[in-house]
Parts: structure tokens; C-alpha cells; sequence
């Protein structure tokens, strides 16, 4: 038997019975001992549109409890190699977006000083700019993986300057970023003006949008991305708006054509080998996806995830090629 937490399997609990935590895995207070906690951000008071992601980790958790412990396709097996846990929510203020985020990096901080890696449940995207600011305490600035439909690079939103839509513009400013190592995948949909996607750019920041992409793999993509970021430390930020609303509806800030689920795996898997220091999936919106699909795609992104965190071995899995599909 091995020492570290294994999720509660079906055959020991019924899929629909157990524990609400990621993967039915053991609660915990605290990151201490772990080499990654799974952490929830139950927030939506910096959304901009459709409200609702204050019950994104609850959902996701609810959702991910079909999730067994092996990677068939990539042969990792996380639970072998990593201590990991569901260390709950951070107790977030929902009258005060303010004093959430303060709150957020105060936690992020308390992560990160027991040597986690955090994989966040979120939550609206405003959560990233706290997490970052503790990351770069810890790290120092960070490359940054940002899929997502939006730019999330506004000055302020509607007056503010924390909300949803500018958490890289601050992060930006905070000096958290290793500005030749950013790459925003899946960027598409209107704008305010033509050059909206400009911004990052000026800042040596790379973009992919979203029609670049139809129709391809994104591997040759990572491939390229790893070349980039090579050995220092990265950030994964994905917004589940990035996908397209058939595939994922329970979100705010719908864009039309995006991308498809295998892309998103393509993604998370692509990241595999490098020096990962945290992820977030964010934005995921109950209300307003009632078959659950959004939050089953987070809860399997978020496993994905922590299937390529660092001391995870690849590549492990039983080839089956029985036809050349070409
Ligand atoms: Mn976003
Ligand atoms: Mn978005």
C-alpha cells in the first residue's frame, strides 16, 4: 500500500457517495506534507457579464469524482509519485473584491511556503493577479501558458483596475511575469478596437488566437512553447471560456468558435517537462450549464494538470497502434 493519499475509488464508495473533494481525495487544512493541493476560490464578484463562478469549485469537485487515478493515455500516475490533497477554499470576503484578493495572496503565500504546488478551482479570472504576486515571491517572475478567449489585459474595467478582465495587466505591473516567456493561446471574438490584442504584444508577449488554431493540433504548438520557456519556472492559467460555449456553456463570457476539448488535453499535456510552479482552471459557471459539462471538463483539465507537474514520470503508457490512422 502506498503511504501517500490515494482518491476514494468506486469500488470502496459509490461514484455518487464520498467525500466533495477533488477526486475524492483526503481533505486537509493545510498544504503542509503535500507536494500539491488541489484549492478552491469560490469567487465571481470580478466578473464583468454572467455572474456565477462563486460555485465553480464546488462544481468541478462534484464533477471530478468519475476521475480514476491512472492516465491511460500518457501513463502518468500522480498518485505514486506526489503527496496530494484538497485543502478546501480560501475564505474569500463576497461583499469586498479588494480584501479577496488580499486574502488570496495571503493563502497562495501559505501554499507556497510548505513548498506545494497549488492547482486552483476557480473562480473568476481576478484570481490569477493575487496568485502570481505570491508566486513571484516565492519564484521570482514567472513564464506564463494564459488559454483563454480574452486577452484579460484591460486597464480597468468599468473604473476598476481588479476585475476579471485585467489580472495580467496587473500582474503585468507587479513585475510578476517574464515577459519574453508569455503565450496567450486562444484569443478571438470582438473587440473595442482593432488593435485590442496589441497590447501584449508590445510587452514581447506571443499570441495565438483562436483561428489559428481550428482544425489543428496543438502539439507541434507546445512543442515550440517548451522550446521557449525551457528551464525556468511556469505558470498554466486556463480559462475555460477558452473552449468553445458548445463544448463548455457554464461560463460568463461565452465567445463563439473556439477551442475543442482535445485541444485543451493537447495543451495541458504539452506542458509536460517543464518547471511548472502553479496552474488555475477558472471561470467555470453552474448556473448556467445544468448537464455539468463545463465542470466535468475542469475537473479533467485540472487532473491533466496535475498529471505533468514536475516529479510526475511520462510516457509510461501501453502503446496500442493496431491501425496507422496516418
Ligand atoms: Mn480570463
Ligand atoms: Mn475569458
Amino acid at each position: 500500500m502506498s503511504k501517500l493519499n490515494q482518491p476514494l475509488g468506486g469500488n470502496d464508495m459509490p461514484r455518487f457517495g464520498g467525500p466533495v473533494t477533488m477526486m475524492r481525495l483526503p481533505a486537509s487544512e493545510t498544504a503542509a506534507g503535500c507536494d500539491a493541493v488541489f484549492v478552491g476560490i469560490p469567487m465571481d464578484i470580478g466578473t464583468s457579464n454572467r455572474p456565477g463562478t462563486r460555485l465553480g469549485p464546488r462544481q468541478i469537485r462534484d464533477e471530478s469524482r468519475m476521475l480514476r487515478p491512472f492516465n491511460m493515455a500518457t501513463g502518468a500516475a500522480p498518485f505514486e509519485h506526489l503527496q496530494v490533497a484538497d485543502i478546501g477554499d480560501v475564505a474569500i470576503n463576497t461583499f469586498d473584491l479588494k480584501d479577496s484578493v488580499r486574502r488570496i495572496e495571503a493563502a497562495y503565500n501559505d501554499i507556497l511556503g510548505h513548498g506545494a504546488i497549488p492547482l486552483t478551482l476557480g473562480g473568476d479570472h481576478t484570481l490569477t493577479w493575487p496568485i502570481l504576486r505570491a508566486i513571484k515571491a516565492r519564484h521570482g517572475p514567472v513564464a506564463l501558458v494564459h488559454v483563454d478567449a480574452h486577452a484579460d489585459i484591460n486597464e480597468a474595467m468599468f473604473g476598476e483596475r481588479v476585475a476579471h478582465g485585467c489580472p495580467f495587466r496587473r500582474a503585468w505591473e507587479d513585475g510578476c511575469l517574464l515577459n519574453d516567456k508569455v503565450v496567450q493561446i486562444g484569443l478571438r471574438g470582438t473587440g473595442y478596437a482593432p488593435d485590442d490584442f496589441a497590447w501584449g504584444r508590445a510587452q514581447g508577449w506571443r499570441i495565438v488566437t483562436a483561428e489559428e488554431c481550428w482544425g489543428r493540433s496543438m502539439a507541434p504548438l507546445m512543442a515550440q512553447i517548451r522550446a521557449l520557456v525551457g528551464d525556468s519556472p511556469v505558470y498554466l492559467s486556463f480559462d475555460i471560456d477558452s473552449l468553445d460555449p458548445g463544448f463548455a456553456p457554464g461560463t460568463g463570457t461565452a465567445e463563439f468558435a473556439g477551442l475543442t476539448p482535445w485541444q485543451a488535453v493537447e495543451i495541458v499535456r504539452g506542458m509536460a517537462g517543464l518547471d511548472i510552479v502553479g496552474c488555475d482552471l477558472v471561470e467555470v459557471s453552474p448556473p448556467y450549464d445544468p448537464a455539468g459539462s463545463t465542470a466535468v471538463a475542469g475537473a479533467n483539465l485540472l487532473y491533466e494538470m496535475l498529471c505533468v507537474l514536475p516529479g510526475v514520470p511520462q510516457g509510461q503508457a501501453e502503446r496500442l497502434h493496431d491501425f496507422d490512422l496516418g
